[in-house]
């Protein structure tokens, strides 16, 4: 059975693990550097991104993250984990770490300059059936991707959605992932299958 670690410093780690635990792996909490080395995949959560930045620092988290991604580790981040996995950061704190783990800018905050909170359905590359019923919470969306990053959803164009219509909230390189919302949040297990597949392939 795959180990696969959910980044644990602060945010929402606890939906994360029940999520992973219904796929049929060994799902662990990671803080320390020792932890890390011993996942073959990790969840970066939701939360927030500045104070994620902050402690991975504090744990002497940030080199052995990026050492293990470098060498090609599965990573899948939502929200705040996905403005950690990219390589830039609109909106961020100037001091906020990045992994550089995906070839994107994030937006951060982007929905909220219009509303706290937005939900919608999205057609989702490689997530058979219905759509995905996608929950975003202060979310950053992907402002651009570029060489290697594949699109896996946008925002659909209802009236709901303004001017986030279009905006990218699903990607991936390689064996990372990364999206804009929270299915950790809504009982759907198909982007925590996705990421598991992912991670028994490598
Ligand atoms: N706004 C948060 C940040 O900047 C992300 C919100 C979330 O993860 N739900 O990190």
């Amino acid at each position: 059975q795959p180990v696969i670690g959910v980044l644990a410093l602060q945010g929402d780690v606890r939906e994360h693990l029940v999520a992973l635990a219904e796929c049929d792996v060994l799902a662990r909490p990671v803080r320390r550097a020792e932890e890390l080395a011993e996942v073959h995949g990790l969840v970066l959560p939701g939360g927030e991104s500045t104070t994620m930045s902050r402690l991975l620092a504090t744990f002497e988290l940030l080199d052995p993250l990026r050492a293990r991604l470098a060498e090609g580790m599965p990573a899948y981040g939502s929200c705040a984990g996905m403005i950690l996995l990219a390589n830039k950061v609109l909106d961020g704190r100037p001091d906020q770490h990045q992994l550089g783990a995906l070839n994107v800018v994030v937006r951060r905050n982007a929905f909220g300059r219009q509303v706290d909170s937005f939900e919608a359905d999205l057609d989702f590359t490689g997530i058979e059936g219905d759509p995905v019923h996608a929950v975003f919470i202060r979310a950053p969306w992907v402002e651009s991707a570029d060489t290697g990053v594949e699109v896996l959803a946008t925002v659909p164009d209802t009236p709901a959605a303004g001017e986030a219509a279009g905006r990218i909230v699903a990607v991936r390189q390689g064996p990372v992932l990364a999206t804009a919302f929270h299915p950790e949040l809504t009982g759907d297990g198909r982007v925590h299958r996705l990421f598991v597949q992912t991670v028994r392939a490598a």
